[in-house]
């Protein structure tokens, strides 16, 4: 059955990323997932195919997505999404949503998540600056970004890894000028 989706917002995408993707977990040392129901409510889905979706669906779903943020080039990161957009079967669509009328795109349910992600990722390298995803720099840190900074500069996921980064450099340099 063909379902309607919508770009995934950008913020959604990096929660359900870095909440249920195996590298991020692994580095930030975090045993559990976040609750289903405050993440994939946000994510351009239609609300029953959002309550279908398991642990392990988005689990497998951030491990995908996560693998194109790990690209180390934006044409690798062109590539790959490409290649998984020409994986599903997405059609332009149109709905009226009270007295506006919004682009929706239809692709099967299984697909639903995936392609809100990639329709979102899509005009993010196309659209805005394709340079902008990332993954933090820190050392104890996995957790995937997208940089909004009018300065475009942005290397951490958060503040606290930025601070965190901040002080363990503070602590080197102090100790080698001793
Ligand atoms: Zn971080």
């Amino acid at each position: 059955m063909d379902v309607r989706v919508r770009p995934m917002p950008m913020d959604t995408l990096v929660e359900l990323v870095n909440g249920w993707g195996a590298e991020p977990r692994r580095a930030g040392a975090r045993s559990h997932v976040p609750s289903r129901a405050d993440h994939v409510h946000r994510a351009g889905l239609p609300p029953e195919v959002a309550d279908r979706l398991t642990d392990a669906d988005l689990a497998d779903f951030a491990d995908v997505v996560f693998g194109i943020f790990a690209r180390p080039s934006t044409a690798e990161r062109v590539e790959r999404i490409s290649a998984l957009l020409t994986g599903l079967a997405i059609r332009p669509d149109l709905v009226i949503d009270g007295d506006r009328v919004r682009p929706v795109w239809l692709t099967a349910e299984d697909d639903a998540l995936l392609a809100a992600a990639l329709l979102a990722l899509r005009a993010q390298v196309a659209e805005q600056d394709p340079g902008r995803l990332g993954i933090c720099v820190d050392g104890g840190c996995a957790d995937v970004y997208v940089d909004i900074s009018p300065a475009g500069r942005r290397r951490f996921c958060s503040v606290q890894c930025q601070n965190r980064a901040r002080a363990a450099d503070y602590r080197r340099r102090h100790r080698a000028a001793r």
